[in-house]
C-alpha cells in the first residue's frame, strides 16, 4: 500500500506554462517583439523529433515564437557551430535548445559552446554550469531547475539534507547534485562505478535518480520518510525508483510519468521568457 504523497509535476507545470505564457504576453505587449525560442535538430532520430515536436508546441500555446532549423544527420561539427552562432548573433531569436543526444560524429561540447551565454535556456553550456554551480542568477539546466522547483513546492528544504544523485550525466545528474549543493544539501554522487549503490542510496534524505536503467533503485534502499525524485525514463513508462515498494517507505515520491518530465519544458519556457526579459530590456516580467 502506497503511503506516500505524490510530487505531482503536472499540475505544477500547467501553473508554471500559464504564469509563463502570461509574461509572454506582457512583454510582447509592452516590446512589440515576441519572446523567440529557436530549436536545432541535427537527424531525424523519432524521439528527438517528438521532444522538439512538444516543445514548439509548449511554445505556441504560451505565446512564444519558435523558430526550427532541421539539419541533416551528417551535419558536421563546423556546419553545426555556424548554424549556432547565426542564432547566437540573431537579435529575432533570444533562446537556442540544440536537442541532444547527436550523432556520435558531432563534438557535443564545442556545439554547446557556440551557443551564446545569454540565449543557453537549455542551460547546457560551460558558463550555465558554473553559474548554476555558484548559486548565481544564469539558466539551470532545465530538468534539475525542475527538480528543484518541484522540492519548493512540496516545501523540501535541501539544506542540511544528505542528498544522494544516482547518475552524473552533464545535464542532468551533474548539475541536480550542484543545484543542491547550492541549497546546502550534503551531496553524494553515485554511478556507473559507485560500489554498494544500495548503501548510498539508505543515507539520503533526498533521492534524485538519473540513471536509464528501469526500476534499478528498489525500496527496501530507501530510507523511511525520504524524498524520492525520479528523473528516469525508460520504456514503457517506467522510472529508475521500483515506484510501489519505495512509495511504501518514502515521504514524498514523483510519478513517472507526470512527475519530473512535465518541469522540464515548463523550465524551458520560463527560462525562454526571461532571456527574451532580459534582451529587450524589459524589466516589467
Ligand atoms: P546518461 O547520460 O546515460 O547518464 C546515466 C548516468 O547513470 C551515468 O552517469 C551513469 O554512470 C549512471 N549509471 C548507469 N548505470 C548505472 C548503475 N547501474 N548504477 C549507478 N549509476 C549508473 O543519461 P541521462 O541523459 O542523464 O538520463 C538519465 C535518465 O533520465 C534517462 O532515463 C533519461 O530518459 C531521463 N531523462 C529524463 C528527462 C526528463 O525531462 N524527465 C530529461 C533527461 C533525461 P557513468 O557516468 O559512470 O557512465
Amino acid at each position: 500500500m502506497s503511503q506516500a504523497r505524490l510530487m505531482e509535476g503536472t499540475a505544477l507545470a500547467r501553473r508554471t506554462l500559464e504564469t509563463t505564457a502570461k509574461r509572454a504576453a506582457h512583454l510582447t505587449e509592452r516590446t512589440g517583439q515576441a519572446p523567440c525560442l529557436a530549436t536545432v535538430l541535427v537527424g531525424e532520430d523519432p524521439a528527438s523529433v517528438t521532444y522538439v515536436r512538444m516543445k514548439r508546441n509548449r511554445c505556441r500555446a504560451a505565446g512564444i515564437e519558435s523558430r526550427h532549423v532541421a539539419l541533416p544527420a551528417a551535419t558536421t561539427t563546423e556546419e553545426l557551430v555556424g548554424v549556432l552562432r547565426t542564432l547566437s548573433h540573431d537579435p529575432a531569436v533570444h533562446g537556442i535548445l540544440l536537442q541532444h543526444p547527436m550523432g556520435a560524429h558531432i563534438d557535443e561540447r564545442a556545439a554547446f559552446e557556440a551557443i551564446a551565454p545569454e540565449k543557453d535556456v537549455d542551460g547546457v553550456t560551460f558558463a550555465s554550469f558554473a553559474t548554476m554551480s555558484f548559486g548565481l542568477p544564469g539558466f539551470v539546466s532545465c530538468t534539475p531547475g525542475g527538480i528543484m522547483r518541484l522540492l519548493d513546492e512540496y516545501d523540501v528544504d535541501p539544506a542540511g539534507k544528505r542528498a544522494v544523485v544516482v547518475g552524473r550525466s552533464a545535464i542532468l545528474g551533474k548539475p541536480a547534485g550542484m543545484l543542491l549543493l547550492a541549497r546546502d544539501a550534503t551531496v553524494t554522487y553515485c554511478h556507473s562505478r559507485t560500489r554498494d549503490l544500495s548503501a548510498a542510496v539508505r543515507e539520503a534524505d533526498i533521492v534524485v535518480a538519473a540513471v536509464g536503467r528501469p526500476r534499478l533503485i528498489k525500496g527496501q534502499d530507501i530510507k523511511p520518510g525520504a524524498v524520492v525524485v525520479d528523473a528516469g525514463y525508460n520504456a514503457g513508462n517506467v522510472g529508475d525508483v521500483d515506484f510501489d515498494s519505495a512509495a511504501e517507505r518514502a515521504s514524498l515520491i514523483t510519478p513517472v510519468p507526470g512527475g519530473v518530465g512535465p518541469m522540464t519544458i515548463a523550465t524551458l519556457l520560463e527560462q525562454t521568457v526571461d532571456a527574451a526579459a532580459r534582451q529587450t530590456g524589459d524589466r516589467g516580467v
